[in-house]
């Protein structure tokens, strides 16, 4: 009988506990056994039965409703050095695992494929080192990998969706309503700093769904000597119409074309100063991690873990790993290493003020 794990690691994210629910249950229905991993890569490093826990069908009924992740996520430093990876390995093989679908961000699974590929020498050192026998080096002779993208940012190339950004999307969206009544009776402007690390998805999909009067995303970083008159004409084209709330969004990753921040201060003081309205700053914070998974990221998540089973079925030795996608609303199998490349170097382009280029990579069609 097969034994297949399943972990969370890197940002927690709702839709998390849909993906390890439908592994469990997809793994059992194919005559495998499914493990948790605790804590992520931490709990590989820890291994025993405390990190490493064969789950049953039951144990994660209900899941689909709970946000968060119930097996735990963790950034773990040791596994970034062999040492930890060799512990990981050594654990595994104890629990006698050999297949492992890892739910993250693009760190969880550059070091997921990273201990796939490396997984031949460890095995070899283990057995040197007579922590395994040579029956077991030879049972476990090469570990399967599938990821599955979990974050909140949506900042993956080569997915539509990662799984959980729609549910914090909804969330800003449920926050800025609260915020607007507010805004309305008061008559004043609102600046959200809203989340998202390099990718400005969040703070893009949440202008539109809020109709925001202004944004600021790092992929289209503004002009230092324009953006303040830029934004002040438009939110004052916008209050001659008689608009008594104003509502400026803006990522965490904002930058200018000198590659300095834009910050919610520097709107806020912008705001203030020339256009003298009553403003305040609203930091979303954690809140966008919070509450249960929305449909589509429950849909999504479940479609995606029995995905991952599938692959790691189907997968050969020593092949090179998949993640699953949504491509086209479709869920397909890709590469790992070149989708976590390409979100590399979108980056890259970024530090190098590349800002045609930022665009291009996060959605050639879209440039076309
Ligand atoms: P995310 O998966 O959300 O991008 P991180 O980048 O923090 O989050 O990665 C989560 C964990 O994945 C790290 O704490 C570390 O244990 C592991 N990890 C990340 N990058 C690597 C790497 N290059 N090699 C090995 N492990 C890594």
């Amino acid at each position: 009988k097969r034994s297949i794990a399943v972990m969370t690691s890197g940002g927690d994210a709702q839709g998390m506990n849909s993906v390890v629910r439908a592994v469990v249950r997809t793994a059992i229905f194919k005559n495998c056994q499914p493990f948790a991993i605790m804590e992520g890569y931490e709990g590989l490093v820890r291994g025993g039965p405390d990190y490493i826990t064969p789950l049953k069908w039951e144990d994660v009924s209900g899941w689909n409703a709970i946000g968060g992740t119930n097996i735990g996520t963790a950034r773990c430093m040791k596994f970034k050095e062999r040492e930890g990876r060799l512990l990981g390995c050594f654990h595994l093989i104890q629990a006698g695992i050999d297949a492992l679908i890892v739910c993250g961000g693009d760190g969880s699974l550059t070091g997921a494929d990273l201990f796939r590929a490396e997984w031949p020498s460890l095995v070899s050192e283990l057995l040197k080192t007579k922590k395994i026998t040579q029956e077991e080096a030879q049972t476990y002779e090469s570990l399967n990998i599938c990821g599955v993208v979990g974050s909140i940012d949506n900042d993956m190339c080569s997915t539509d969706a990662t799984i959980g950004a729609y549910s914090a999307l909804s969330r800003i969206c449920e926050a800025v309503d609260y915020v607007e009544a507010t805004a309305a009776s008061h008559s004043r402007a609102f600046v959200i700093e809203v989340m998202g690390r390099h990718c400005g998805w969040l703070a893009l999909m949440a202008g539109i769904s809020t109709s925001a009067d202004f944004i600021f995303i790092p992929e289209e970083a503004v002009n230092p000597g324009t953006w303040r008159d830029e934004m002040c004409e438009t939110i004052s084209r916008h209050r001659k119409r008689n608009k008594r709330t104003t509502i400026v969004i803006v990522a965490e990753g904002a930058l200018d074309r000198d590659l300095n921040p834009v910050t919610a201060n520097d709107i806020y003081k912008t705001l203030v100063d020339r256009l003298k309205l009553d403003t305040r700053i609203t930091t979303l914070g954690h809140v966008q991690r919070g509450g249960s998974a929305v449909a589509y990221d429950r849909v999504l998540a479940t479609l995606q873990g029995v995905e991952a089973v599938n692959a790691v079925l189907d997968s050969v030795a020593g092949s090179a790993s998949p993640i699953i996608t949504v491509s086209e609303n479709k869920i397909m199998r890709k590469s790992l290493v070149d989708s976590v490349k390409l979100t590399k170097s979108v980056a890259s382009a970024i530090a190098a003020k590349d800002f045609g280029k930022v665009l291009s990579l996060r959605d050639p069609e879209f440039i076309e």
